[in-house]
């Protein structure tokens, strides 16, 4: 298949600079759009709220499939938290504000993920009780249901939550508590994702297995954990049909996903689906990994899947869904210095089903209707092309099929998709940007 050459608009707010850019080499070629100026995007961003299109795209039902949610709660509810924790550093809103926001790193040359993770060691050392964990679910699913998102899978990893000795158990359900709590509440449904982390992180969990086995490596540590909480995810799976699938998150450099491969195979044979972090900070061959090790059923991020054609062909055969999460990408990815540097409409035109994502949406400070309006706005996208993405969110959706109620939360799921399809008017949708994309690559 040929590469198309992005379209290009009339509009002085883009600033042509070449035809045809070869970028980050690899074994495939990506075609980069029209650049914007970094003044042109802080301006539009600036002014989103006041523009016909973003009050379009809020008013659309929406999606979020990859949403952390210690990256994702209320500055708010963390200074109302801290207060309450009496934690060992100073209360400073402006202080803790500059930790935990970082959507300014989009803009930096230097990118540091580490600076971006700084971020989480606020976030989830105001997250280790029942009632905090239990509120940041709740609160989560109102924001997101107030920007007139309908499905919300939200992940994390519980092991991160054992600071003051919480089981994975008491963990995992104080967030299923308030996810529970709120789709009573507004008009949202959500699934639950757990996360296994690819590197050792300091915690409780893992503080106390280092104590009781001194012998051991992080290395080892990180393996065993990462089986205890695939163990926890499928035992979880059987109690509660919101518990909808499995990830692997955490630092992907250095860490491979086949080193997990024995804790995915237990959660393939649990039915519970995964979905990998893969190709953010490594190459294709991270995401191929996580495709034959690991049989993942999405992909989060794949922002290097371009340079793999054969996996890329793949991927359009197998119609994996990749999870796109602009804003945070920009933000930590070093080859990522413009959005328009993104391979997202490389993906989309390839027919890969993507799903717009925010990520973390307080530390990329952003939401689902911001990151669409990103898309639309860099990458010249109509609102049929919008429409799209967002079908392709509800069509990814994970869903338990364990549970012994499950069936139930499937056909409600199926149900939301169906409404949602009518709404956006979707079959019409799809046939005009089929055919728009199947005249451009028969030319
Ligand atoms: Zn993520």
């Amino acid at each position: 298949m040929d590469i198309e050459i992005y379209q290009r608009r009339n509009n002085s707010d883009y600033i042509e600079i070449s035809q045809k850019n070869k970028v980050r080499g690899g074994s495939a070629e990506l075609i980069m759009p029209v650049i914007m100026s970094e003044s042109k995007i802080k301006e539009f961003l600036n002014k989103m709220h006041e523009d016909p299109l973003y009050k379009q795209i809020l008013a659309l039902p929406k999606n979020d499939l990859h949403c952390h949610l210690d990256g994702s709660l209320r500055l708010s509810t963390i200074m109302d938290l801290i207060r309450k924790q009496e934690p060992a550093y100073p209360i400073d809103e402006s202080k803790i504000s500059g930790i935990v926001i970082k959507d300014d790193m989009m803009f930096q040359k230097e990118k540091s993920l580490v600076e971006y993770l700084r971020a989480f060691d606020i976030t989830s050392s105001v997250l280790q009780d029942c009632d905090s964990l239990e509120r940041v679910a709740y609160e989560l699913c109102e924001d997101a249901s107030k920007e007139n998102v309908r499905y919300m899978e939200i992940r994390f990893a519980p092991i991160l939550h054992t600071n003051k000795g919480m089981s994975l158990e008491d963990v995992t359900t104080s967030v299923l508590k308030g996810m529970e709590k709120a789709e009573k509440t507004f008009d949202i449904v959500t699934g639950l994702i757990i996360c296994g982390m690819r590197h050792y992180v300091p915690c409780g969990i893992a503080d106390n297995l280092l104590k009781s086995l001194p012998y051991s490596t992080h290395k080892e540590a990180s393996i065993y954990l990462a089986m205890q909480t695939a163990q926890h995810t499928v035992e979880m799976a059987k109690q509660n049909h919101h518990v909808v699938g499995f990830d692997l998150a955490g630092g992907e450099d250095g860490n491979p996903a086949k080193t997990y491969k024995k804790a995915f195979y237990y959660v393939t044979n649990g039915y519970v689906p995964i979905t990998v972090h893969a190709g953010e900070a490594v190459g294709a061959e991270s995401i191929e990994e996580s495709v034959n090790y690991l049989h993942c059923k999405r992909i989060g991020h794949g922002t290097n899947l371009y340079k793999n054609k054969l996996l890329l062909t793949y991927f359009m055969n197998e119609r994996i869904p990749m999870e796109i999460c602009l804003s945070s990408n920009l933000q930590t990815c070093s080859d990522i210095t413009r959005f328009e540097d993104h391979p997202f409409k490389y993906y989309l035109e390839h027919r890969i089903r993507t799903a717009i994502c925010t990520d973390n949406r307080l530390v990329s400070n952003t939401t689902v209707t911001k990151e669409l309006y990103i898309a639309a706005k860099v990458f010249n996208l109509d609102m049929d092309h919008i429409k799209l993405i967002i079908m392709h969110g509800f069509n990814a959706a994970l869903y338990n099929s364990y549970y012994p109620e499950s069936q139930n939360a499937y056909n409600s799921l199926r149900k939301l998709r169906n409404k949602v399809e009518k709404e956006l008017n979707y079959p019409d949708v799809k046939t005009k940007v089929t055919d728009e994309y199947s005249k451009k690559y028969q030319k």
